[in-house]
């Protein structure tokens, strides 16, 4: 598979304003020195509890807010340097989905506007042209054409997810960065959903980085699975290999409270003391020490560099 996205050494560092003049007294590193690729047609799974900063790495991708250093290369063009003008057409191809679709929607504007809205900003097609696009979409998404005249709350969950799949389609992006598509969701509609964003992904040859808060969600779905924590990849691997075999103990954690379909498979629960630390003042050495059940005294001492164990599964620890 070719490579669509390479992230190099991507930071997202806000500064903690305090007092009456607003000093910067810190900042939060929501990302942290994070590299990896996209494959074309690949799904790669980011999965890391909330405030881990996957969001603020899938936004930061898109370039809805730009790096404090880094690059994002494009089929070799680096994003993070391009002013407005020159990111637009980028912007076609590169689209995202959001968690909520309720509050990602106007509730002012019929689904008909909603879904038509990203051809009009980009000065696309006639009317005409554009109301045919509107209609094949929804029917692609599995929504009716008489849905178009209605409004955002007429709809259900599952159904407004999906009002927010057509419109990120809309201009043929070729990557979709899908911002926990599902978590809002009922567990019953999340496989539907889900199924609907496969089928998607292959008749319009999509690649997806798609963020969840745990691994269950992202299984099914996932071609690799990169697992974050406070600003960091600790471990990035072919699904497979990831599941099967995870190396960092952080992944263990994760894997340990999924559940398992066969109920004679025992599988021991790994409880992590105590809560992710604030981004804004990380642990030194291993991020994760605090809470790691089998750290050791470098742990506090060194950060760990993710790097290759074995072919295509990287991990950071220094224990592997
Ligand atoms: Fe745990 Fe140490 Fe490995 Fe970090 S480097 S995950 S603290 S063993």
């Amino acid at each position: 598979m070719n490579e669509l996205i390479e992230v190099k050494g991507l930071k997202s560092y806000y500064p903690i304003k305090r007092g009456v003049l607003q000093r910067t007294a810190g900042y939060v590193k929501a990302v942290d020195d994070v590299s990896f690729v996209l494959r074309e047609g690949e799904t790669l799974g980011l999965v890391g509890e909330s405030g881990c900063g996957k969001s603020t790495l899938g936004r930061t991708l898109l370039q809805l807010a730009k790096p404090t250093d880094g690059e994002v290369l494009y089929l070799g063009t680096d994003l993070t340097k391009l002013n407005q003008g020159r990111l637009k057409p980028y912007r076609r191809e590169l689209q995202m989905i959001f968690q909520d679709p309720y509050a990602s929607l106007n509730g002012r504007k019929t689904v008909r506007d909603i879904v038509k809205e990203p051809l009009l900003i980009h000065g696309l097609f006639t009317p005409q042209e554009r109301e045919e696009r509107m209609l094949m979409m929804l029917e692609k998404v599995g929504l009716r054409a008489a849905f178009a005249d209605r409004y955002p709350h007429e709809f259900s969950g599952g159904q407004r997810q999906r009002i927010g799949i057509a419109r990120a389609l809309m201009l043929r992006p070729k990557v979709i960065v899908a911002d926990e598509p599902v978590s809002a969701l009922d567990v019953s509609v999340q496989a539907q959903v889900l199924n609907l964003m496969q089928d998607l992904q292959e008749e319009l040859a999509l690649t997806y980085l798609f963020i969840a808060h745990d691994l269950s969600v992202v299984k099914h779905i996932s071609t690799r699975v990169g697992v974050m924590y406070l600003g960091r990849i600790v471990e990035l691997a072919d699904k497979a290999s990831l599941y099967a075999n995870p190396q960092h103990p952080y992944t263990k954690s994760l894997l340990s409270a999924v559940p398992v379909p066969n109920p004679k498979a025992k599988r021991e629960r790994i409880l992590l003391k105590g809560d992710i630390p604030s981004p804004a003042n990380p642990p030194v050495g291993c991020a994760f020490h605090t809470r790691c059940p089998v750290a050791v005294e470098i742990c506090s001492q060194r950060r760990p560099e993710l790097r290759e164990i074995a072919p295509g599964h990287s991990a950071a620890c220094h224990l592997i």
